[in-house]
């Protein structure tokens, strides 16, 4: 079905025509009639099948008429991330280029600072993209209301309960007018946000894509068995021998993603490291610097690297393995991004076997295990003893309890494994974090 017979207005085929699209993605083609029809939606969808544009078409062709009200955005679109708010910022202002009138697009996040954003409101938005903190920031700065909101989505709805957001969220419902539409986007349903999906959704729409493995065959998943100490190495003889262009690399810890960085670099490999604790200038010119080729390799965290949009993403290296199945999807999900092919590559050392096999189930998956010649493991899973607890000589961090908390609601078939819901196995006897 092409994307005119969806109801859109020929300045959004335009623009669509115009970033190349040829035709809708299956998210696009269920979402796009209903939301334009006013429904309330449910959409079962990860980053990569195209919801983006599903909820951002409709949402323009809606605010376009709307009439002005002041401080008051017509549609709030709220992010688990900064990256996410500014790729979906990004998004709409591209959708918008051809509108016959200018729409105003406005995008909020924490970790800069609150001036500029509240310059930018105001003299008021059409759409307000925003992370829950900063937006409670905003309000409590009297920079904006939520009066006139036609038009709400829950963006990545798991993931901002997962990153803890639920107490903000109850307080900007709570702003909210009664008679709205609703849209929630979740990769995963576990119980909290099949919850608030129920307190939230009037007689939603539901839209469930496959699986997203599934759904997404374009990707080829290998798992490399290695030692612990010889991943680095192992990861520099795949750049060099593989001729990727490019590719993402996930570690457990910020700690790690400056290590293993920094490691490359001194191997004339073009390397930089993404986490959580960097400035969020320092974010935005590492992603722009990857997204512009001058970087070759990003060693980012799972929090950091979340719903990070790059197109023509070859391979996702699973240094360290993630710690939930889930995590595993939005992981591969950065590479075969809409129609494009990708690699996901799993390091799988002698201790973290037992926990691949788990996310192994949880896919319902078993790959072949991979040795590369130069690299063959020498310690074997017997060999190792594994404890539940963390990585030793580390404190938990709050977000590590958050995800503990995500994980034991979030994964019933590991959690029912490992009652204390921690499922990152790591050798006895190891002081500092586990990298080589
Ligand atoms: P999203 O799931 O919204 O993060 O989108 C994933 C990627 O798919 C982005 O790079 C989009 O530009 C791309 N994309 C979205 N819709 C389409 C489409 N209909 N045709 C081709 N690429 C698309």
């Amino acid at each position: 079905m092409p994307f005119a017979a969806l109801g859109l207005t020929p300045s959004l085929i335009h623009a669509i025509a115009a970033k190349g699209y040829a035709a809708p993605t299956a998210i696009q083609t269920a979402a796009i009639p209903v939301i334009l029809n006013g429904s309330d939606l449910l959409a079962a969808a990860q980053t990569g099948s195209g919801k983006t544009a599903a909820f951002a078409l409709p949402i323009l062709q809606q605010v376009l008429h709307a009439a002005p009200t002041g401080r008051s955005p017509h549609a709030l679109i709220l992010t688990p991330t900064r990256e996410l708010a500014m790729q979906v910022g990004e998004v709409l202002r591209v959708f918008a280029r051809f509108m016959p009138e200018p729409i105003k697009i406005a995008v909020a996040f924490g970790g800069v600072s609150i001036n500029p954003q509240m310059m930018a409101l105001r003299g008021g938005t059409n759409i307000l993209v925003a992370t829950p903190g900063r937006l409670l920031d905003l309000l409590d700065h009297n920079a904006l209301q939520l009066s006139a909101v036609n038009t709400l989505v829950l963006d990545e709805a798991d993931r901002l309960l997962d990153l803890g957001f639920a107490e903000e969220l109850t307080r900007i419902l709570a702003l909210l007018p009664a008679q709205r539409q609703n849209l929630l986007f979740s990769a995963t349903f576990p119980g909290e946000v099949q919850q608030l999906a129920d307190t939230l959704l009037q007689q939603p729409v539901r839209i469930e894509l496959q699986h997203a493995v599934e759904s997404q065959p374009a990707i080829s998943q290998r798992a490399i068995q290695v030692d612990d100490k010889q991943r680095t190495q192992l990861l520099k003889h795949l750049l060099q021998t593989e001729q990727w262009s490019r590719a993402l690399v996930f570690v457990a810890t910020q700690y790690a993603t400056e290590h293993v960085a920094e490691k490359l670099r001194r191997n004339n490999l073009a390397a930089t490291a993404l986490h959580g604790e960097l400035s969020q200038g320092a974010r935005t010119q590492a992603l722009a610097d990857f997204k512009a080729g001058a970087v070759r390799v990003l060693v980012a965290t799972d929090v950091a690297a979340r719903g990070i949009d790059i197109e023509q993403l070859p391979v996702v290296v699973n240094y360290d393995l993630p710690r939930s199945a889930d995590d595993y999807l939005h992981r591969i999900g950065r590479t075969g991004r809409a129609g494009a092919t990708g690699m996901a590559i799993s390091f799988v050392t002698a201790a973290s076997e037992a926990h691949f096999r788990l996310i192994e189930k949880r896919q319902q998956l078993r790959l072949p295990r991979e040795q590369i010649a130069g690299f063959e493991p020498q310690v074997t899973p017997d060999a190792v003893v594994v404890t539940g607890g963390g990585i030793k000589g580390k404190r938990k961090s709050k977000k590590d309890k958050l995800r503990e908390a995500a994980s034991r609601t979030d994964q019933p078939a590991i959690a029912a494994s490992n009652p204390s819901g921690f499922i990152w196995p790591t050798l006895g006897v190891r002081a500092k974090p586990n990298v080589d």
